[in-house]
């Protein structure tokens, strides 16, 4: 069977005002993820990453172009349409995790998805099974403060997936880890997204992750093309 598209940028341009001139960081740009695939976004720091991935994520909304997710066109619908669908659809994993400190890792795993109307043991045993498969299953009761960083960072992958995500989109998630760690966070990444057909567009310093993933991409000119080292 054919993988799916899961996000599609199509003619996105995307320009911020500074002063008197304007900055034109996306200019036209293309881009298509498919279902299971991981791809990986290098460039250098202003290069506009963080801005590729907040329109990919629906948090904000391209000057002109248009933003698919699932095939569906995301440009025109209302605030609480691209809520529901980033809630649905879209994980987000940060460079520093952003754990709710007061809670413990099963916690954090199970509030998006009672949020989402989840009954609480319905939650807990998701969480307790992604946890397990991160191979953190024995900390969940533990809070942030308490776990090294890449067990945060594994807490915070699990949270971003609880929801079964089409799509995952991660901003240097392993920016603040040491190499071993990193790799370790990354398998556990590839691992989910082998498993469940999830997507993912990585932005990442770390040439040696971006390597292990399908493509590498990086931003050009306002374009999004294939990353050539
Ligand atoms: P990266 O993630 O690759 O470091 P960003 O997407 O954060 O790059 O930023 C790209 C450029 O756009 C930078 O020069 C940044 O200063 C500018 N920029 C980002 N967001 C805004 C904003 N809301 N208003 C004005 N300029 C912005």
């Amino acid at each position: 069977m054919a993988a799916k598209s899961v996000l599609r940028l199509q003619g996105v341009h995307r320009a911020y005002q500074e002063g008197d001139h304007t900055l034109e960081i996306l200019k036209g740009a293309d881009f298509e993820l498919k279902s299971g695939e991981m791809v990986a976004l290098v460039a250098p720091s202003g290069a506009g990453k963080s801005t590729l991935l907040h329109l990919a994520g629906l948090l904000e909304r391209p000057d002109s172009g248009e933003v698919f997710v699932a095939d569906v066109p995301c440009g025109t619908m209302t605030d609480g349409d691209r809520t529901a669908r980033r809630r649905n659809d879209i994980g987000f994993v940060y460079q520093f995790h952003h754990l709710l400190p007061e809670f413990s890792a099963l916690e954090n795993v199970m509030i998006p998805q009672m949020i989402r109307g989840l009954a609480r043991p319905e939650a807990a045993e998701r969480a307790r099974q992604l946890l397990d498969y991160l191979r953190i299953g024995p900390r969940a009761e533990h809070r942030p403060a308490e776990l090294s960083g890449g067990e945060q960072q594994r807490v915070a992958i699990a949270r971003a997936v609880a929801n079964a995500p089409l799509i995952l989109l991660a901003d240097e998630p392993t920016g603040n880890l040491d190499p071993d760690t990193s790799g370790y966070v990354f398998d556990a990444l590839a691992a989910l997204a082998r498993q469940s057909g999830l997507a993912a567009l990585v932005a990442t310093h770390n040439h040696a992750l971006a390597e292990r993933m399908d493509r590498v991409v990086t931003l050009a000119d306002g374009q999004i093309v294939p990353f050539t080292a």
